[in-house]
């Protein structure tokens, strides 16, 4: 640790703020009670260990407790002994000096107001007892004896001495009342500054919590066509299943292939491909119900969950989609495109009771619907077919001249 790191020693810690206070204060009062005392002593004959005690007591006293309280480890607590230790040697002097009024008034008065700033009026009263003792004590060294009187220039000083130690006093209060409303506004600073940056925090939870929705909801979502993706089948499945089964409801499944798909992108490009799948993405999701969910589950191959659709109805409806798919026409750079649809159709319960098993039912639904000449519908584990109207056998036609 380097010297500048070092801990201060407690005398060079700056003093707390009521040792300063009362160092003020106890210096002036003392040397303005000195220069009343030597005022009114100068003409009678003092000894000079009076005089030397008074130099002590009332010059050299102030500095020494000031040095003392300020090398203290609790500054205000060894402030709080020099306060009884005033007002006991002030009892002391106010008996030998014989009670003189004007000094005993301002050195009582002093201790006193010291004391009632420090620790208020309950410490007071422990201050008077003390003052009692050192005049009882003063009493039993010196003789009891009465010189009340002081001349004009001591009361002069003592009168300044009560003045300016009153004002010094408010004073020191209103020093001290700056630095706490100082304090109070530092404080109220720095609560804004908090609430400014609770608020901006807050903003930017809503912000990142509606971000964190935004991204569940694209990782759910197929990109190209809007629909939803694989992932969120796998979810979505357990529970549509669960819910049929407890209110008996069918559900059906249904796997769509575009034919000949790899044709479509060889002739139109992959950006006609695009545009065909796009275009069967929005046919699908203008058909089919709130209820019913649509994915992309392959390349070109989508998947329709319809839950609470009897067998005849969606073999009925896959039919109409299949016909309408064969009917578009998709606008392409190369001339529009038509395409035809696949369909495998499974059934919950009697397929199957799990995304898998009706999956794979659906499935080879769609391979016979595929190896049956295409563009066609086929129910799972029948040889039901939809019968398909006469219509030409188109699988996409060329630029429109
Ligand atoms: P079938 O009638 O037997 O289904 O033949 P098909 O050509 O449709 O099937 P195949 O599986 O041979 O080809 C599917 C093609 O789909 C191959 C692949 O390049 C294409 N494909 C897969 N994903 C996309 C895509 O996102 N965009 C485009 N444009 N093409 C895709
Ligand atoms: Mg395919
Ligand atoms: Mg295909």
């Amino acid at each position: 640790m380097g010297p500048e790191q070092a801990t201060p020693t407690p005398t060079e810690r700056r003093p707390h703020w009521l040792v300063m206070n009362n160092y003020r204060l106890r210096a002036v009062a003392f040397l303005l009670v000195f220069i009343g005392l030597a005022a009114d002593l100068w003409a009678s004959a003092t000894s000079s260990l009076t005089w030397t005690l008074m130099v002590l007591q009332f010059l050299v006293y102030p500095h020494l407790l000031f040095w003392r309280a300020r090398g203290a480890q609790d500054q205000q607590q060894t402030e709080f002994q020099h306060l009884f230790l005033d007002s006991f040697l002030i009892g002391i002097w106010i008996a030998a000096l014989g009670f003189p009024i004007w000094p005993s008034f301002t050195l009582a008065l002093a201790s006193s107001l010291n004391m009632t700033i420090t620790r208020g009026m309950r410490a007071l009263g422990a201050a008077v007892l003390v003052l009692g003792a050192g005049i009882g004590l003063g009493v039993a060294l010196t003789g009891f004896h009465l010189r009340p009187d002081s001349g004009w220039f001591t009361t002069l000083v003592m009168s300044i001495g009560i003045a300016g130690y009153v004002i010094a006093i408010g004073h020191a209060a209103y020093v001290r009342n700056g630095q706490v409303r100082a304090t109070r506004e530092t404080l109220r600073h720095g609560e804004q500054t908090l609430h400014a940056a609770n608020r901006s925090l807050e903003e930017k939870l809503v912000e990142i919590e509606a971000l964190q929705a935004q991204l569940k909801v694209q990782a759910l979502k197929d990109p190209l066509t809007g629909l939803f993706n694989r992932r969120y089948l796998d979810t979505i499945v357990p529970h549509e299943l669960a819910r049929c089964t407890r209110e008996s409801l069918p559900l059906c499944l249904m796997m769509i292939d575009i034919d000949h798909f790899k044709l479509v992108n060889d002739t139109h490009g992959h950006q006609g491909g695009d545009a065909v799948l796009q275009a069967l993405a929005a046919l699908l999701s203008d058909q089919i119900r709130a209820s019913d969910v649509a994915c992309r589950f392959g390349g070109e191959e989508f998947l329709l969950l319809l839950p609470n659709m009897a067998p005849g109805v969606a073999m009925e409806r896959a039919e109409q989609w299949r016909a309408r798919f064969a009917a578009l026409a998709t606008p392409s750079e190369q001339g529009t495109i038509q395409a035809t649809l696949s369909i495998g159709l499974a059934f919950f319960p009697d397929d199957g009771d799990s995304l898998s098993e009706l999956t794979r039912c659906a499935d080879v639904a769609l391979y016979r619907a595929k190896a049956e000449g295409r563009n066609r519908v086929v129910r799972c584990r029948t040889n039901l077919q939809m019968p398909r109207k006469a219509e030409p056998d188109l699988i996409f036609s060329e630029k429109n001249q």
